[in-house]
């Protein structure tokens, strides 16, 4: 094939794939669209997460009729002029390739009317052409509606997920943008139905609240500017702080997740991803955190605009910071003052029952891990006690119930009756067998232990299940309230009974009984990012999946002070085990150290 230059059509429907990758890219510009129009109120109506219908509709200032076909051209835009504003731009927008990229790929009518004109404006356009364009009276502000997206590039509809996840994506654009603009009210209905909103006090407590339910809410601590100026920071720091604003919530060390979507940041008002400001606030947690748990964080950093650069992402959801060490900086210690503030005044609040303990103490009993002798604890300890479970549970699994990892390693991989010596490093339990030393890892061989039970339970329908009394309400994030919806059948099969209770909330009147009441919260949240990682896995391999994740919640952890007999207790299971040797993640549960390998340490040959 000769060169040759790109039909317009082609050309801009490629161009358009940069910008709008899936229906959230649409509600994303939209949306930024309205707050760069001043909007108060922003509404986002979806059909069939997007499929079907995007509408935006918002009170901002509106487009005048004279350029309302322009702002549909590729680059035009009322937002930059000059080569100057592109190094310090205020506002969300300033490609002008929003509506041209979206027109380009879809049908839109866009309803307007400018503040200070009489009458508005109707205009639509299919694939980019203008069908129609007319005088109309209309509210101030701007209605943007997004019909058969993607009807002419088959090739992007082919990649659109299910419905529940593009509603999904959308959810969580929406909710952070909610939180990032308190002022503003935003409305959010799927299919007809108003699944969040907020009240646009400025309040962003209310906000916190409506993004992540009550109970999420009240564990999230503030982080505010003042904090910084307080501390003992040099005179350079005091110069950065002035211009270098970090504003927003980080979660309680004891609040955690198992990946990093949580963590949001807002660069000047946007939303960015960026890896070194999650790697800062994951490292202002220190020691707090178990290994491979995430913190949950919503920060706002606001600096001069000048001293971001914006322009290096058609989705402008990347940033380049003039000083990025500078705003890393600030960040971490932001973060870390709050936490410690906060942990402050919990010693405080705990009258030296903290004080009282070494610091070693501590930190083998890190926030998140339950402390020996609470309730929570002892109950957890007693879930093994064998006459507490159902007959048919003390069998080991038959063959068909085996974990993949089982079944490529049959009865070699079987341990043998071992002594308990005792315990190091409140962690690992130290045994002796016939064939020399033992180094059992608690928390491993507990999971390991609740899997294989678990399992077994859910291939002969023996899974013990605790019925609550008083079922208990769980706020779920509009994110999580789809993901539920769509597998309460999938919840059920593996104990957990949920039952929608109006809004946000559902009610649990069932949990796998392994799991202490406590931590039901935590473990629920532990399956729906689990459900949330893989798109379509087969049902059973999901099944196994989840109930992998409750086991790691469950099981005791590193940290836990054991008696001789909990500790009896667990090897005599762990011996039951058909593959004891390995969690069910795949990490050892045993060291074995052999007698010849002992007299050889020792140079006893
Ligand atoms: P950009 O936002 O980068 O300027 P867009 O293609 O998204 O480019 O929009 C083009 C122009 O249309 C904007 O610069 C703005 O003047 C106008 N516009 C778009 N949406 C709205 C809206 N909701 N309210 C007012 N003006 C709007
Ligand atoms: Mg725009």
């Amino acid at each position: 094939m000769p060169i040759h230059i790109l039909s317009s059509e082609l050309a801009s429907q490629i161009a358009a794939g940069e910008v709008v990758e899936r229906p959230a890219s649409v509600v994303k510009e939209l949306m930024e669209n309205a707050l760069d129009a001043g909007a108060t109120q922003v509404r986002i109506e979806i059909a069939e997460g997007g499929r079907a219908l995007i509408r935006v509709s918002d009170d901002g200032s509106g487009i005048p009729a004279s350029e309302a076909q322009l702002a549909f051209e590729r680059h035009a835009t009322s937002k930059i002029a000059s080569v100057d504003d592109l190094m310090r731009i205020s506002t969300l927008g300033f490609r002008g390739e929003a509506l041209a990229s979206v027109a380009s790929v879809s049908h839109v009518t866009c309803v307007t009317r400018a503040r200070g004109e009489e009458v508005g404006t109707r205009l639509r356009l299919e694939g980019g052409r203008v069908i129609e364009h007319k005088g109309m009276g209309a509210p101030a502000g701007t209605i943007i509606t997004i019909e058969h997206l993607f009807y002419n590039v088959p090739a992007r509809l082919k990649f659109l997920k299910a419905i529940t996840t593009e509603r999904r994506h959308i959810d969580a654009l929406v909710t952070r943008y909610a939180l990032a603009y308190p002022d503003v009210r935003f409305q959010l209905t799927h299919d007809g139905r108003v699944t969040f909103q907020t009240t646009g006090s400025g309040a962003l407590q209310d906000t916190l609240i409506a993004v992540y339910g009550l109970d999420t809410a009240q564990q999230m601590i503030e982080i505010s500017n003042l904090q910084s100026l307080l501390s003992n920071t040099s005179a350079i720091d005091e110069l950065e702080t002035a211009k270098l604003k970090c504003l927003g919530y980080v979660s309680d060390p004891a609040l955690t997740r198992a990946n990093r979507d949580e963590l949001t940041f807002f660069v000047n008002g946007r939303w960015v991803q960026d890896r070194s400001l999650a790697f800062a606030v994951t490292q202002a947690y220190h020691t707090m955190l178990q290994v491979n748990r995430y913190p949950l964080c919503f920060l706002r950093i606001e600096l001069p605009p000048e001293d971001v650069d914006v322009n290096v992402h058609p989705t402008k959801s990347q940033v380049r910071f003039r000083d990025s060490d500078a705003v890393f900086r600030a960040v971490q210690r932001a973060v870390r003052q709050a936490l410690v503030q906060e942990t402050r005044s919990i010693e405080t609040r705990g009258q030296g029952e903290w004080e009282s303990e070494k610091q070693g103490e501590w930190e083998a009993r890190r926030p998140g891990e339950e402390a020996p002798g609470t309730q929570a604890g002892l109950r957890a300890l007693n879930l093994y006690a064998p006459e507490q479970l159902p007959a048919s549970n003390l069998q080991p699994p038959t063959s068909n119930l085996q974990s993949p990892i089982s079944s490529l390693q049959p009865s070699v991989s079987r341990i043998p009756p071992l002594r308990v010596l005792g315990q190091i490093g409140v962690t690992y339990i130290v045994a002796e067998g016939p064939e020399g030393m033992y180094l059992i890892d608690q928390h491993a061989a507990h999971e390991r232990v609740l899997y294989e039970r678990f399992m077994a339970g859910l291939g002969n329908s023996t899974l013990a299940v605790q019925n609550l009394l008083d079922p208990v309400p769980v706020e779920l994030t509009p994110v999580a309230v789809s993901l539920v919806e769509e597998h309460l059948e999938l919840f059920k099969r593996i104990g957990f009974e949920l039952e929608a209770f109006g809004g946000n909330t559902f009610l649990v009147r069932s949990v796998p009984a392994m799991l202490a009441a406590s931590d039901l919260r935590e473990a629920l949240n532990d399956v729906l990012i689990e459900l949330d990682a893989g798109d379509m896995p087969l049902q059973s391999d999901e099944e196994a999946r989840l109930v992998r994740r409750v086991c790691k919640r469950a099981a005791i952890k590193a940290g836990q002070v054991l008696s001789m007999q909990e500790m009896q207790g667990l090897v005599q299971q762990l011996e039951q085990c058909i593959s004891p040797r390995t969690c069910p993640h795949g990490r050892p549960t045993i060291i074995h150290l052999s007698s010849d390998q002992l007299a050889r340490e020792f140079g006893r040959h």
